[in-house]
């Protein structure tokens, strides 16, 4: 009897391609024997069919019917993955498919011999998503992929689309697999969905990822299948540097931690954001899409950004300032509201690997007016961290030198120290409104003539050093830049002496 070979194509549609690899991870965690072909490619073996995992496609192949067997019970796991009866018995979607497949009845999940007996199945064709001749096909949609639209709609517009995009019946039966490797995470009361997954130059290289991090899924909480360390994650790079802090936090003391590295050394992430305007409605919208370049790059961050604190406990400043990024604020009920735009900001930039400062120092700002306005509601703002992650950031993106980093946070702590003695706010506001570098550098130099009196013990001559220092550095490149950093470490410092002497006072009240 003649062998039946199926094959799963690896064809660079990236929905398409986790399909195929969460397929074999599904053969992979359950077949009877894992082993190697002669020619070193992984093997998943079941009785009477052999699942081999090659660069750019899997391969089942055995006797008809126990191949059949096997994909039938892989998909009969997927369908009680994302799908279970409603109290009136009728199956439907639950947890992300339920976002993802609106609108869609859950029995397109079929057996593969059973596809192609549908009625929107021609018996063969040309796939255009593999490129497959000679198979059963159908015209694709949302569901084979959540980025292509209806055809039908879109070919009034595009009219080399008549006759619609196809796909065959091996691309269409793996596809849907996609979900059960994808993290997410749900927003906006259950109405927007952040998808990120990995995508790599073939199988093998998203294999080995995937294999390091299954154990990171959790499945008792409904919002997200990965651990959250911090709060208020809603936007696609946000949620993919929580995922990323997440897994440091889980695997960092485990040997495996060099392993995860090099794996995503081999990986790009993807991140899609999906919304639907009602509960009801099925018109799903994709508002976000992005590639992540550099994951291991990004965790790489992460791992820098590990400290030690003096009871020995291991703690992250990259993760507290994410933490501390949402400016909150007290509602007229009383109910704290989060304030995400700077959060998703910084989060952008951190998986751009461009400049935070401005970003930053937007934020000590607003701590600035709040320690004014509701100074409990930053009672635990972390200064330490902001201090410790920003020469840790520079270091990692390499984009200005050491010196000037540590001579702009001596004069912007001198600053901020001057700011709490003298209460003159007015130094800080003269800062953030300097134009050019001159304009700065003026700013400066006028403290000391301000405030000479403040100085006496702290030696103008000091001062006037550094500020001369900075001359030297600062020019119209990068004095933006710097005008940002001296007014984030000034505000820092300032903070850090008011909850200081916040502290001290109640705890003076307090016997
Ligand atoms: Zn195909």
């Amino acid at each position: 009897m003649a062998k039946t070979v199926i094959q799963f194509q690896h064809t660079g549609h990236f929905w398409n391609d986790l399909g195929v690899i969460a397929l074999w991870r599904w053969m992979a965690e359950n077949a009877l024997d894992i082993g190697k072909t002669s020619n070193g490619d992984l093997m998943a073996e079941f009785d009477g069919c052999e699942c081999i995992l090659y660069q750019d496609c899997l391969e089942t192949s055995g006797d008809e019917t126990d191949v059949y067997a096997v994909l039938g019970d892989a998909i009969e796991a997927l369908t009680g993955q994302v799908a279970q009866p409603s109290k009136t018995g009728k199956i439907w979607w639950t947890g992300p498919s339920s976002l993802l497949y609106a609108g869609q009845q859950p029995n397109f999940l079929l057996r593969y011999e059973q596809l192609p007996k549908k009625t929107q199945w021609r018996r063969r064709g040309h796939c255009d998503v593999c490129h497959g001749e000679g198979h059963a096909v159908r015209t694709t949609g949302t569901a084979y992929n959540p980025l292509l639209v209806n055809v039908s709609r879109m070919s009034g517009f595009y009219s080399e689309l008549k006759g619609g995009y196809q796909i065959c019946q091996s691309c269409a039966f793996a596809a849907p697999f996609a979900l059960t490797q994808a993290w997410y995470s749900w927003g906006d009361e259950f109405l927007s969905l952040t998808l990120l997954w990995p995508v790599g130059v073939d199988l093998l290289a998203v294999d080995r990822f995937l294999r390091q991090t299954t154990g990171l899924h959790i499945a008792d909480n409904l919002r997200r299948n990965y651990k959250r360390v911090f709060s208020y994650a809603n936007s696609t790079t946000a949620c993919f540097l929580d995922l990323m802090c997440s897994s440091w936090t889980i695997i960092r003391n485990h040997t495996s931690a060099d392993v995860l590295m090099m794996a995503l050394a081999g990986v790009q992430f993807h991140a899609m954001q999906l919304s639907k305007p009602s509960k009801t409605s099925n018109v799903v919208n994709i508002d976000r899409y992005q590639t992540i370049p550099d994951p291991m790059g990004i965790l790489r961050l992460v791992q820098q950004s590990d400290h030690i604190s003096q009871q020995g406990k291991i703690w992250n400043s990259l993760i507290s300032i994410l933490n501390d990024m949402p400016v909150k604020r007290r509602g007229a009920d009383g109910k704290i509201q989060a304030d995400t735009n700077l959060l998703n900001q910084i989060a952008d930039a951190i998986v751009a690997r461009s400049s935070i400062e401005g970003i930053l120092e937007q934020r000590i700002y607003e701590a600035l007016d709040q320690l004014h306005t509701d100074a409990k509601i930053i009672e635990h703002f972390n200064v330490f961290a902001f201090r410790l992650f920003v020469p840790i950031y520079f270091k990692e993106v390499k984009y200005m030198s050491a010196n000037l980093l540590s001579a702009l946070q001596s004069v912007g702590e001198t600053l901020g120290e001057l700011v709490k003695i003298t209460e003159d706010r007015g130094i800080l506001y003269n800062l953030r409104n300097a134009r050019n570098a001159d304009d700065l550098l003026e700013v400066l130099s006028r403290v000391v003539v301000r405030h000479a009196d403040a100085f006496i013990e702290r030696k103008p001559e000091l001062w006037r050093n550094r500020v001369r220092e900075l001359t030297e550095f600062i020019d119209n490149n990068n004095w933006h830049r710097a005008r940002s950093l001296l007014g984030l470490y000034a505000g820092l410092k300032f903070i850090e002496l008011s909850q200081k002497s916040q502290s001290s006072s109640s705890t003076s009240t307090n016997p």
